[in-house]
């Protein structure tokens, strides 16, 4: 993993001082949630030992980094880490990989570095920060999606409240989720507070599972009428039945995210 040294820190810098921009402001809010539940969740112990890494900083916006640094030049190669295509006939056990790496490798390549103890504190910041991202980005199902649509990047979606229209992809990123006023910390709490035995019991750290539990729903996310030229028309029912979906996974990658850091942080604690 190479370093961005001086980068990094201006960079976080600047987003703290710009706080959510328009067009992040839900995807963002959505990281932000994980890593606010993961929070509540985690041992005293993993949250020392996270506050070492990071400093003064809020984990919640350290792990909004790779979203916002894929374009530039040197990271690359870090926009192919944020999904996996795999086609419904496919099979997790034997399908073709990206040769760049995936959100399945990167989740799995970034738990090894943080359990290195070879790592700077610079490398351990951003793998800190990659990890939360990615564990909140493989919960969002359209980032586990077919090759044909892009994960839903080529489909066009429209529906009342959103009469210009927008990609189904960027529906399940970001627009399906409404916060209502609330903040992320609040609505952190708010579904905190909706959590069930079934979805403690869901707490485990398989990459896989994760990934597979995404596919698993598209059954769900393409079950609206196709109109022509690629063009969907999604009704108010199917934005509220989506709404419940992401804000269940939201939950389940906080709860997996807090499962994580402390197997790597406190595995003591754990036993
Ligand atoms: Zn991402």
């Amino acid at each position: 993993m190479k370093k961005i040294g001086r980068l990094f820190f201006p960079l976080i810098s600047l987003w703290l001082l710009l706080g959510s921009s328009t067009c992040y402001a839900f995807g963002a809010d959505g990281h932000r949630i994980v890593v606010l539940i993961a929070q509540e969740h985690m041992s005293a112990k993993t949250k020392k030992a996270i506050d070492r890494i990071i400093d003064n900083d809020e984990l919640s916006e350290l792990s909004l980094w790779p979203d916002r640094i894929r374009y530039i030049p040197k990271w690359q190669q870090s926009k192919y880490w944020h999904y996996v295509s795999i086609d419904d006939g496919e099979q997790f056990t034997d399908f073709k990989r990206h040769s760049d790496g995936d959100v399945l490798s990167a989740l799995e390549y970034f738990y090894a570095q943080l359990h290195n103890p070879e790592l700077s504190k610079q490398q351990r910041r951003e793998a800190l920060s990659f990890f939360s991202h990615f564990v909140a980005d493989i919960h969002q199902p359209l980032h586990v999606g077919r090759r044909a649509d892009r994960g839903g990047n080529t489909i066009r979606v429209k529906w009342p409240d959103h009469p210009r229209g927008a990609n189904l992809h960027q529906l399940w990123d970001s627009l399906i989720l409404n916060t209502e006023n609330k903040t992320p910390r609040q609505y952190s709490r708010h579904l905190n507070q909706t959590r069930t035995r079934q979805q403690e019991a869901g707490r485990q750290t398989d990459f896989l599972v994760w990934a597979r539990e995404s596919k698993a729903l598209r059954h769900h996310i393409y079950d609206f009428p196709q109109t022509r030229y690629n063009r969907a028309i999604v009704s108010a029912s199917y934005i509220e039945r989506s709404k419940a979906i992401i804000e269940k996974r939201l939950l389940l990658a906080g709860l997996r995210l807090a499962e994580c850091l402390d197997q790597i942080f406190d595995p003591e604690g754990r036993m």
